[in-house]
């Protein structure tokens, strides 16, 4: 059994990307830009939106920080969006959610152009992805994708099960998967027998947000096991599956924390570069 090193994979995907931004910046004489709007005061949106900021700077990445007060109204937050839209400095924009309760964050998504798009959540990025084609694809699946292909896990004739079906992680996961020919299989909630579903995976990816939720009877001997679940129990980070157990099981596994999670943010600041290139094409 191997475990997944997201942490040290992470660092050699974050290294490249130094290189690209680099090279970006030495060929347009400027650097990759990208926007991040925090708005209001969630202690954990606040520790994400620093680490994004961090992570830009490590990689040679110029940061342009928004941070807006809690009782903002609907037309500041998209007034801010729009401008950051039409900024030529800036190749990407980033909303941090979740949003205050009194803003449509749809709204103030919308005004984000797919081509800035970061985190591939616009309706154009998901439909491009839905047609195989090219676009931004969300960092956490796209990170646990960057994970199968740096652990040289076949995905091709692959039966693969997702438990999952959220618009930022189950959904762009199955698609990815199945772009990568692999015959995908996604359960959530209303999935009648779950364990014998997952029993039969090849390649298993937990996305549900319940900790220890995957038991090593609904583990097939063998099977690559990815687990994007981060929930807090008694102030420590646990996994969607029992990793005890399951590790006994599988072939490959993630661990939590330090397996999807670390490869979310070397994903984002990929997005980042993408974006930039492809604006200059
Ligand atoms: P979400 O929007 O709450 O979606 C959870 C999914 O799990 C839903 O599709 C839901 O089904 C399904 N589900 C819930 N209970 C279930 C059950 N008993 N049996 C089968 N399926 C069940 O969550 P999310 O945003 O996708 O996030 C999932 C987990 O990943 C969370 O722990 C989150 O913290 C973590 N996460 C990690 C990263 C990272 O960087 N590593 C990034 C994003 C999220 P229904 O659709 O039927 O309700």
């Amino acid at each position: 059994m191997t475990i997944i090193d997201g942490k040290q994979t992470a660092a050699e995907v974050r290294a490249q990307l130094r290189v690209r931004a680099a090279a970006f910046e030495e060929k347009y004489g400027r650097k990759v830009g990208l926007a991040v709007v925090l708005i209001g005061e969630d202690p954990a949106s606040q520790v994400y939106v620093r680490n994004k900021i961090k992570g830009c700077e490590d990689a040679g990445i110029r940061s342009f920080a928004h941070y807006l007060p809690a009782d903002v109204t609907q037309a500041q937050a998209e007034e801010l969006v729009r401008a950051l839209a039409s900024d030529e400095a800036v190749h990407g924009i980033l909303v941090q959610l979740p949003l205050p309760k009194h803003l449509d964050a749809e709204r103030i998504l919308a005004c984000i152009p797919a081509a800035k798009d970061v985190d591939g959540f616009s309706a154009e990025n998901i439909g491009r992805l839905a047609l195989n084609e090219e676009g931004t694809v969300a960092c956490t699946p796209l990170g646990v994708m960057e994970l199968l292909r740096r652990y040289h896990v076949e995905t091709r004739g692959k039966r693969a099960v997702i438990i999952g079906r959220s618009n930022i992680v189950g959904r762009p996961m199955a698609l990815l998967l199945l772009n990568a020919d692999a015959t995908v299989t996604v359960c959530h909630s209303r999935t009648v027998n779950l364990a014998e579903e997952c029993a039969r995976a090849d390649i298993l990816v937990a996305a549900i947000g319940k900790p220890n939720f995957i038991t090593a009877d609904m583990v097939k001997e063998g099977a690559v096991v990815i687990d994007v679940g981060i929930n807090r129990v008694d102030g420590k980070l646990i996994g969607d599956v029992d990793f005890a157990a399951v590790s006994q099981k599988a072939s490959l596994i993630t661990p939590v924390p330090g397996g999807v999670g670390p490869m979310t943010i070397a994903m984002l600041l990929q997005n980042a570069i993408s974006c930039a290139e492809r604006a200059m094409r």
